[in-house]
């Protein structure tokens, strides 16, 4: 590869790698990668981002919460797993499992549409905060 880490770049890079799974915004790279880099400017996070995500990575991923939020790409795959997103407390969990491909079929069947991609997001309860509910509800009856 022609493109050259930086000490800085190297730095974010590498708070993306600790962080793996995490889906960090770009606030929060920010400040995980000033503990080591303190002289490091907001606007050379966003750019070296933009960077990562052009020779792809990693990949930006939106949950409808305001922010940027990025993973590491898996390089083998060009098709990305998919997003549990919590409305409660905002957590952000994978599903691996792809179940998707008779769906893909039947759409296929149906409209003669040749899929070549899907992206999904789930929106709703994850179980710590569903059992919480429960637990609250239980007691308010
Ligand atoms: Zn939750
Ligand atoms: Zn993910
Ligand atoms: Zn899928």
């Amino acid at each position: 590869m022609g493109y050259k880490l930086t000490p800085q770049r190297r730095n974010i890079l590498n708070v993306i790698l600790e962080h793996e799974g995490e889906h960090l915004s770009t606030l929060e790279i920010y400040d995980l990668v000033k503990k080591d880099c303190p002289e490091i400017g907001l606007a050379t996070v966003y750019r070296t981002l933009q960077l990562f995500e052009d020779i792809d990575i990693i990949n930006r991923q939106n949950f409808d919460d305001g922010c940027n939020r990025y993973e590491l790409a898996d390089p083998e795959q060009d098709h990305q797993h998919h997003h549990l997103i919590c409305v409660s407390c905002g957590k952000v969990s994978e599903m691996e499992d792809d179940l998707l491909e008779e769906l893909e079929q039947e759409v296929k069947i149906k409209k003669g549409f040749e899929i070549i991609n899907h992206k999904l997001k789930f929106f709703g309860y994850c179980e710590d905060c569903s059992n919480k509910m429960k637990r609250n509800g239980k007691k308010n009856v």
